[in-house]
């Protein structure tokens, strides 16, 4: 079973999506020379939904990709979209200050809304399922944090509920936890099947997209931009640099501020019809409130999907690996035979704050980065934010300060605490 185990960081495969992603990242590699108005570089949501959101305004935006669509976190999340940040809202609100708090949340609280409209406007076939999310208490404490985290959205009008244990149970379907805050505005998709529909829209609107074309350089010169990769260069008035965590090449500067950290997933063969019939039942995406959180969730075929902090390289993957195992054994005891058929992880960027960072990297070139794994609703809503700010040149379109972020020189050190309190933690986690 292990060969079929795809843990290569740097392949082109991401697991179960690879296998049941519906479109194709089918476009050229960039050669030759080119202008464009608008140059977007990465082809992850936030690349793509800017391109898209530029070229329906009769923009000329070229994107440009270093490996495939969706190569990046994109391909390789859980599929949760979730509403708001990881914080609480108030805590956003403090982090972020007045001005700009209260409009990030409600933005990205309604960031849903903007996936689910473009998955229906654009015909995306990406399994999405809008009818809530469900986070559930891994302990008393852990359904403290959700009271507080219902108060603080209730106030806001947002549609959420929490459910005490009897309610969650069937719900869930396990009797692991204390009760669940459930949000109706969240949903889940299949993260590489959204990122390969928005390329396809965005290249139905006019732009331009090229993939295996990574940026290795970028200048600025009699007012514009002079954008290379190895083959060609494109011209710009305008820059957005959509890397996240997986920026390289030329654009690898901005990785110094944020803290890499890993997450995995196992999926395995389709459940029976009999454990679909108590296992999440309504199709919620869902995962836990503990410290090392974890995340599970069933795609359109009954695999079900659990993933934790980490990587699963060398010795990590048997470590996890008997961990998920363990957890679903726990979780959901109906599971006769638990076989897994993928493993994969990607690497979420974190900021020191939690907040994403909104840089203005020279006149006209702007990036926000930063989602602390939450991007599928605030990456297509920056994208959009930052498509609009260039286009009407009004610096609060994007509800954040703009400031120059600064680097984290513990980052590798701090990855590799996430990373080994992780490993400790899946050892012994659910032994008895
Ligand atoms: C394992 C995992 C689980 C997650 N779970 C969730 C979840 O359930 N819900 C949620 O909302 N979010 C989740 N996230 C976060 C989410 O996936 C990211 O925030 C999101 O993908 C960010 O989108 P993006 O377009 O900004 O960046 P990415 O999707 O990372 O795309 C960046 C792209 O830039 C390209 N690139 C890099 N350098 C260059 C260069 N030099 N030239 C050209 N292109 C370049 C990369 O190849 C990549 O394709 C998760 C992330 C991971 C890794």
């Amino acid at each position: 079973m292990d060969n079929l185990l795809n843990t290569e960081p740097t392949s082109t495969l991401q697991g179960l999506w690879a296998k049941t992603a519906q479109g194709s990242s089918d476009f050229y590699e960039f050669k030759g020379d080119r202008f464009s108005d608008v140059a977007v570089i990465g082809g992850g949501y936030t690349g793509l939904s800017a391109a898209l959101h530029l070229a329906q305004k009769a923009c000329t935006v070229t994107l440009l990709e270093a490996n495939h669509i969706g190569f990046g976190g994109a391909g390789r999340n859980v599929g949760l979209v979730n509403a708001g940040l990881w914080l609480m809202p108030d805590d956003v609100v403090k982090n972020v200050g007045h001005e700009f708090g209260e409009r990030l949340v409600t933005e990205l609280g309604n960031s849903p809304d903007l996936v689910f409209s473009l998955i229906d406007e654009h015909d995306i076939q990406c399994e999405a399922v809008r009818k809530g999310t469900l986070h559930c208490a891994h302990s008393l404490s852990g359904f403290n944090a959700l009271k507080q985290r219902k108060i603080q959205w209730q106030q806001r009008g947002a549609p959420v509920q929490l459910l005490d244990k009897a309610d969650a149970d069937p719900l869930i379907g396990s009797h692991e936890f204390h009760g669940a805050l459930l949000d109706l505005r969240a949903g889940t998709i299949q993260p590489l099947s959204y990122a390969l529909g928005l390329a396809r829209a965005a290249d139905n609107s006019g732009a331009d997209l090229f993939v295996h074309s990574p940026v290795t350089g970028i200048k600025r010169k009699n007012g514009k931009y002079h954008i290379t990769t190895s083959k060609g260069t494109l011209t710009a008035k305008a820059v957005i640099l959509a890397c996240q965590g997986y920026a390289q090449d030329g654009v690898k500067n901005n990785l110094k501020a944020l803290v890499p950290f890993n997450y995995f997933q196992f999926s395995t063969k389709p459940l029976s019809e009999a454990e679909l019939k108590t296992i999440l039942p309504k199709k919620h995406g869902a995962w836990d409130t503990d410290t090392i959180l974890s995340s599970f969730r069933l795609d359109k075929d009954g695999h079900l999907i659990v993933g934790s902090v980490g990587n699963i390289e060398g010795i990590a993957k048997k470590i996890h690996k008997a961990w998920a195992l363990r957890s679903i054994k726990k979780v959901f005891p109906q599971i006769r035979t638990i076989e897994f058929e993928f493993g994969w992880y990607g690497t979420i960027a974190m900021t020191s704050g939690h907040i994403p960072g909104f840089q203005i990297l020279g006149p006209d070139f702007i990036s926000v980065t930063g989602y602390n794994g939450r991007g599928i609703g605030p990456g297509t809503y920056f994208g959009k934010a930052m498509a609009q700010y260039l286009l009407e040149h009004d610096k609060k379109l994007v509800p954040l300060p703009a400031q120059k972020l600064k680097p984290i020189f513990s980052r590798e050190l701090r990855g590799l605490f996430y990373e080994t309190g992780a490993r400790m933690y899946h050892l012994i986690q659910r032994r008895i």
